[in-house]
This record gives structure tokens, sequence and C-alpha cells, in this order.
């Protein structure tokens, strides 16, 4: 029997990050199989070349080992789906590309999808399932919590803690803290994109604008 991975979300997210699943696979487990996983399926079909299922099926194909990336940039899903896949036995699979650097000292959660171009600075520690979309980057001493989300192109700098289910828009770029004062973004923040984060943002808060101000809603 031969190891089973899936990609777990067959729209956009995880669209974009097969071909960099199916790359790490090719290099590390060559005889594995490769699928998606969409519960928007009702029957077995096939998206870009790949097979597709909904989890249910997907459970019932036997496997010496399954392991699967949660491609979906909504974080509360990605823990949601997360905790049934543990339940289940399934492994969190982090993929990440090629030409991804990480540097020396990073600590890096189960589950986390970095795609192209991204780069993980000196002494940084991840949670659970972390999301870096294309040329973002956290530089040193960062510490990003569980189930955050990068849009492409973020820029992380050194010495800032985000906290769990964060979401930080395309474009965005944090101010570097101090090694003793580290810009905190709290859990569930969103930063809109485009931001220019200059100070703490408040669990919860939505900021956007440069300097980044927190969101009136009308
Ligand atoms: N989805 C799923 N199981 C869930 C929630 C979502 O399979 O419990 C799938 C959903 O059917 C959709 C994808 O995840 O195909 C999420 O796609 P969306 O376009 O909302 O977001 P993105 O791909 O940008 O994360």
């Amino acid at each position: 029997m031969s190891s089973l991975f899936a990609v777990y979300g067959a729209s956009g997210c995880g669209r974009s990050l097969m071909p960099i699943a199916a790359s790490q696979v090719k290099r590390t487990a060559p005889d594995a199989k490769l699928v998606f996983i969409d519960d928007g399926l009702t029957s077995e079909s096939e998206v870009n070349g790949y097979p597709a299922m909904n989890y249910d099926s997907f459970k019932c194909i036997p496997a010496s080992q399954k392991s699967v990336l949660i491609a979906i940039a909504n974080g509360s899903i990605r823990q949601k789906i997360a905790e049934a896949l543990i339940a289940d036995k399934i492994a969190l699979w982090h993929v990440q590309d090629d030409s991804t650097i990480i540097m020396d000292g990073v600590n890096i959660a189960e589950g986390s999808a970095l795609s192209p171009f991204v780069t993980i600075g000196a002494n940084v520690t991840i949670g659970k399932c972390f999301h870096a979309n294309l040329y973002s980057y956290v530089e040193h001493d960062c510490v990003i919590g569980d189930f955050v989300t990068f849009a492409p192109r973020v820029s992380c700098n050194g010495n800032i803690h985000i906290e769990d289910h964060a979401y930080i828009g395309a474009g965005a770029v944090i101010k570097q803290g101090l090694p003793d004062k580290p810009l905190v973004i709290g859990k569930g923040a969103i930063v809109g994109m485009g931001a220019v984060v200059t100070k703490d943002v408040a669990a919860g808060a939505v900021v956007v604008g440069n300097p980044a101000r927190l969101l009136i809603k009308e």
C-alpha cells in the first residue's frame, strides 16, 4: 500500500498550492498518490488533472499513511478541518516551494504552506497551519501563532508577534518591533491590503491605510 497525500480545498488557494505539493511529493515520495479533497464535491471528479473527492471518500481510500495540507485561506475553517484530521489520525502536511528560504533557528509547527519566494528569517517561531502566500517574508525573531494567514507580499519585519487567527492582507507592511517590546498584532485581527502598520493592533481589530488605523464600520 502506498502513502497518500492530499490538498484540502480545490478553489483558488488549493489550486495554487497543488503544483508545489506535487513537486514536493515527486522529490520526497515519488511512489505516493496525490489528490484534492473538497467537500463541495458530491461525486469523485478531477481538478487540474488530479483526482478530487470529498473528505468521506478520501477517508475510504486504503493507504499506509495519509497526510493532508489544508489549502483554504480562512483560518477558522483550517482549524475546524485540522481538528477533524487529528481526530481521524491523519497527519497535517507541511508544504513549501523549492524557492522558499528558511534561515537558522526556525521552528514551524505542522501543516503550514509556504508559497514561492517566501523567506523566513532567523530565530522565528511559527504555529500550526500557517499560510504565507507568494513573496511574503517573516523577518528575524518573530513569533507567529496558529492558523495565521498572509496574503501575497506581506512584509513582516523583525521582532513582531502575530497572534492566532490573524489575517494580513496583500502587500501589508508591518513595522519592526524591539527585542524587549515586540510589535503585537492581536488574536483574530485583520490587516487590510497595503496597510502600513506602525503600532500594536488589538485582538479582533480591523486596520487599514497608511499609517494603519482602525476601520470604523458604518
Ligand atoms: N471547503 C471544504 N470543506 C470545508 C470548507 C470549505 O472542502 O469545510 C472548500 C470549499 O468547497 C471551497 C474551498 O474549500 O472549494 C474554499 O474556497 P474559497 O474560494 O472560499 O477560498 P480559498 O480557496 O481562497 O481559500
